[in-house]
């Protein structure tokens, strides 16, 4: 992974894909992939690349921070039509094709590009910087585990005061508090919508937090993540709440089992699909086969969900510097659902776990 990598360096790997497809420049649009490549940490901005110059698309709210932001980038002020700026500063240079991201531009963007480049031809490019970010290089590492500290600070503060902080408690106010508790720590914002879901409703992987209150006796699924320096984190853990219902001890123990022994099965090399495969076969060995409906994990980055997935369809060879979430689950309809996540750095010669917080049983019950 390389230790120190800046914003001009990712644009020459970003270029040198390019060359490939017989592109001479890409405009990007996808504000993480702007933020990867140009370090702009704003918003409604393009990024057009090309060998040995950059341009950034911004309006005035952005032209300060684009200047702090973006040494040796070229600003352009835009007061009309975005694709009237990028018609703008393409003139006089030598681009005859121009990729774009063709995952996260609209049929009705493609046509005004297809307008505003005149007599150039445009090219759709998948994932091109999106592969690039899979591997993360040493400051990027940093932020994340930045990211994963305030999470787990603001679930310690949450639970500190054991079972009286959440007994009696909406979901939906349990989620507000440790969102809150997430920013006094620092972060810029949750990295996505908190889950708390009591009892049952742990069943439901993307359970949305309500109304219903927590009771003495009920397993209670968070799962929750802090963004920070444009960095994401993504855990989850479940407590008891007084005592551990029934199953749901069985169920723990068997979720647990299989995160670390899918953790330690992670080197590079390895196919992702194995990775998940390691969870997945321990999980139905214990009898709960087809309970485990989603991947393992997924790439967590600029964004929370990037490459590489861990799913059985992900062949991908890990790479060290990748970062990735293990995650496996089991959800049952009734009764409840156990699922625990930790934040996982892909290592040289295996991985090591970035998230610190307790996950023994034992720990999970509070009194
Ligand atoms: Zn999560
Ligand atoms: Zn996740």
């Amino acid at each position: 992974m390389p230790s120190a990598d800046s914003p001009l360096n990712r644009r020459r790997r970003l270029v040198r894909r390019l060359a490939g497809r017989r592109a001479d420049a890409m405009l990007v649009t996808s504000a993480p992939n702007v933020r990867y490549l140009s370090g702009f940490g704003g918003e409604d901005s393009w990024l057009l690349v090309g060998r040995g110059w950059a341009v950034l698309l911004t309006d005035s709210r952005f032209a300060e921070q684009a200047t702090l932001d973006c040494p040796g980038v070229e600003h352009v002020i835009r007061d009309g039509a975005m694709a009237d700026a990028l018609a703008g500063a393409l003139r006089g240079r030598k681009v005859r094709r121009l990729a774009f991201e063709s995952e996260h531009v609209t049929v009705a963007e493609h046509a005004k590009l297809a307008e505003a480049i005149g007599e150039r031809r445009l090219t759709g490019v998948e994932a091109a910087a999106a592969g690039l970010r899979a591997v993360k290089d040493d400051g990027e590492v940093a932020a994340i585990r930045r990211a994963i500290r305030m999470a787990e600070r603001a679930f310690a503060g949450l639970i500190a005061g054991g079972a009286k902080a959440l007994l009696g408690r909406r979901e939906d106010a349990v989620a507000g508090e440790l969102e809150y508790r997430m920013r006094q720590a620092g972060a810029a914002e949750a990295s996505f919508p908190t889950i708390v879901a009591a009892g049952a409703h742990g069943s439901l992987p993307h359970h949305r937090p309500g109304p219903a209150r927590i009771r003495d006796g009920q397993a209670v699924l968070f799962d929750w993540g802090a963004k920070a320096g444009g960095y994401c984190s993504d855990l989850t853990r479940v407590v008891f709440v007084g005592r551990i219902p029934p199953q749901m001890g069985r169920i723990y123990e068997v979720v647990l089992k299989a995160q670390k022994a899918s953790i330690e099965a992670i080197r590079p090399g390895r196919p992702a699909s194995s990775v998940d495969g390691v969870a997945r076969r321990l999980i139905a060995q214990a009898g709960f086969a087809g309970r485990f409906g989603h991947g393992l994990g997924h790439g967590v980055g600029l964004e929370i969900h990037e490459s590489p997935a861990l799913s059985p369809r992900n062949q991908a060879r890990l790479r060290a510097g990748q970062v990735v979430t293990v995650e496996p689950g089991i959800y049952v309809p009734g009764v409840g659902g156990v699922r625990i996540e930790d934040d996982v750095l892909v290592t040289p010669d295996g991985a090591q776990v970035l998230s610190r917080l307790p996950k023994a049983i034992g720990s999970m019950v509070l009194h």
